[in-house]
């Protein structure tokens, strides 16, 4: 062990070093010096394991003193002698980074020897929780509050030099699902080796940190200007055209990432990061595995999603959403034999919204799950309205979003919903999209026995449109498939479209489907599904959707398959959904 010890008072030199030799410690080595400007000098030019330092030195007192010895070696354990008088001045220093104190004449070898090795300890682990303040453990580069501290201090020396500072924002593709199929330590492996090939496309300048998970940023320091930061991006990108080999595996990946440019985009470093995580979004969007700029225009989208996104937090209360009816037509009698309910905002600066112009907001941020719950208790109260005006009874189907799906107890929503107005549950019939039944199939599948239990009736929509897979299909108890509106516009105009029209069908056939054809637009696209079989039609050639009072009219020139039960008093279909629930 390496001793430095600064102490003038020639006294406490030889009382000190009669204590330490007492203790018989062969590989204690003792420097002494008796100034700090030696001190500083043994520092420089010595690796020490510890400091013993007395505080008033002839050139040198006090703080100053723990001070200089800091800035000489950062890494340095301090013990500090302090004098009987000085014990209260010793513990204030303790807590600026001196790691303990020893008062002069007190003690013996033994306690003097357990302060020192106290003190190595302490500062060692005090350097390794000031590492893991600033430094990601795993890939030991710097974390997001390293990073966040430098690009502020970088942005400053950019602002008073009138330099470009690139700021790189990026992610792996997928990463997720190596974390889940591989398990979580496969992750952190490649997450290494990935850091370990980044690291050759920064230059040393550079920073390159973890933010998070599998988030890094690289901020380029005073560059030319945009192609610069375009190169170091492709370098990034390149870095993943080799396979990373984890045991026996070989595993490919892909990474998207953002772009911005200080001072273009803005001149405060937070929202810099903030511009580069949306870029890197938007390359994700395009297909992941390049790289986006930011754009001006990519901050008004996400400005409006957000707005749209508050304004969708009131609409439910403020009663804005109405429901319009599409009729669907059978094709054996050319009566109308259902409806589709289809949501609209009528948002009070904004005018009349389509789904599609709401709808994708409402999903990412989970207020459709609420908004699906108005649309089916809507549908029910239609449909006891009508009862109670005598309007013919058809069943009506509903869109039904994933989020309100994948609810656990969405069936017993359903049936609450349907019980609270007494709606026999075959005059409903559930719309689900191929992406809510994509996921988990022993999920699916329960989810979906559970929904049929209900007595409610279950379509796919827009079927062929996303995964399909007929296995599945065999296996789930749906009712309908919805031919979608893309393959039938084709009807008579190519072969693609015709064919995926003939084969939903055939599958309907098969599988003992009803099937229904979306988006029927003439007379074309009439004639071919008539031909083929297809059980009943929705779309602009009979009637797009309309308002509740405008289906008398509909009905008046088509005429309806009046449904054969009546709605009954809601409290029966109250005592008929607890029984049912006792079955199960
Ligand atoms: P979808 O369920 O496939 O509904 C059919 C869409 O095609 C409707 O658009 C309808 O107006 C339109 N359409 C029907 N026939 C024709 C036609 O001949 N020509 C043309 N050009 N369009 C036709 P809409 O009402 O804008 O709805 C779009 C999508 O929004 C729906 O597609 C559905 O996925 C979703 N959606 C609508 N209402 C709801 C709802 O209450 N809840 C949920 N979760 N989604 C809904
Ligand atoms: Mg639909
Ligand atoms: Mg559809």
């Amino acid at each position: 062990m390496k001793i430095l010890l600064v102490e003038d008072d020639a006294n406490d030199v030889a009382f000190l070093k009669a204590c330490l030799r007492r203790q018989d410690v062969k590989s204690v080595e003792l420097v002494r010096v008796a100034s700090m400007a030696d001190a500083v000098g043994a520092l420089k030019n010595n690796q020490f394991d510890v400091v013993l330092l007395d505080l008033n030195l002839p050139d040198s007192t006090g703080q100053n003193s723990v001070r200089s010895i800091q800035n000489a070696d950062s890494s340095a354990p301090i013990v500090v002698l302090s004098g009987e008088g000085d014990e209260d001045f010793a513990i204030e220093i303790l807590n600026r980074g001196v790691q303990d104190y020893l008062v002069k004449w007190e003690g013996d070898g033994r306690t003097i020897l357990r302060a020192i090795r106290y003190a190595i300890e302490r500062k060692r682990s005090e350097e390794r929780l000031s590492f893991l303040a600033q430094y990601d453990p795993l890939t030991e580069i710097p974390n997001r509050r390293h990073f966040q501290d430098q690009l502020e201090r970088a942005s400053t020396r950019a602002r008073r030099g009138n330099k470009q500072i690139g700021l790189l924002f990026f992610d792996l593709d997928h990463f997720k699902t190596v974390n889940d199929t591989l398990g979580h330590q496969a992750g952190d492996v490649l997450l290494g080796m990935v850091v370990e090939r980044l690291k050759t496309c920064v230059r040393s300048g550079d920073l390159l940190a973890r933010l998070g998970g599998d988030e890094f940023a690289v901020m380029l320091e005073d560059i030319e200007g945009p192609l610069a930061a375009e190169a170091v991006a492709k370098n990034i990108l390149s870095v993943f055209e080799k396979s990373f080999t984890l045991g026996s595996r070989d595993i490919s990946i892909t990474a998207s990432v953002g772009i911005t440019i200080y001072p273009n985009d803005t001149n405060d470093p937070m929202t810099l990061l903030n511009n580069a995580d949306i870029a890197m979004y938007q390359a994700k969007d395009r297909g992941r595995n390049n790289f986006k700029f930011f754009t001006q225009h990519m901050h008004e989208e996400i400005i409006e999603y957000h707005r749209l996104e508050s304004d969708l937090r009131n609409a439910l209360l403020n009663d804005e959403f109405v429901l319009m009816y599409q009729p669907q037509i059978g094709l054996a009698d050319g009566k109308v034999q259902a409806l589709e309910a289809l949501l609209r905002w009528n948002h009070p600066e904004r005018g009349f919204l389509l789904p599609a112009e709401f709808l994708s907001v409402a999903e990412e941020s989970g207020h459709i799950v609420p908004i699906g719950l108005w649309v089916l208790e809507r549908v029910c109260r239609q449909l006891r309205e009508w009862q109670e005006t005598g309007v013919p009874l058809l069943r009506i189907a509903v869109n039904i979003a994933p989020a309100n799906f994948h609810q656990s107890d969405f069936h017993r929503q359903v049936e609450a919903t349907l019980g609270r107005y007494g709606i026999p549950p075959g005059l409903i019939e559930l719309e689900l999209t191929e992406s809510s039944l994509m996921e988990n199939t022993d999920n699916v599948q329960n989810a979906l026995r559970r929904l049929k239990l209900t007595g409610v009736r279950l379509a796919i929509d827009d079927f062929g449109t996303g995964h399909s897979c007929l296995n599945y299909l065999r296996q789930f108890p749906i009712d309908v498939l919805k031919i979608d509106r893309s393959f039938v516009m084709d009807l008579g105009r190519n072969e693609h479209g015709t064919a995926i029209c003939g084969l939903v069908l055939s599958i309907g056939r098969s599988l003992n489907l009803e099937v229904v054809a979306e988006g029927v637009e003439n007379e074309t696209q009439l004639a071919y599904l008539k031909k083929h079989g297809c059980g009943s039609v929705q779309g602009q050639y009979f009637s797009m959707p309309v308002r509740p009072g405008e289906l008398a009219a509909i009905f008046e020139s088509h005429g309806t398959k009046a449904n054969k039960h009546p709605v009954r008093d809601p409290q029966d279909t109250a005592v008929v959904s607890v029984q049912s629930g006792r079955n199960r």
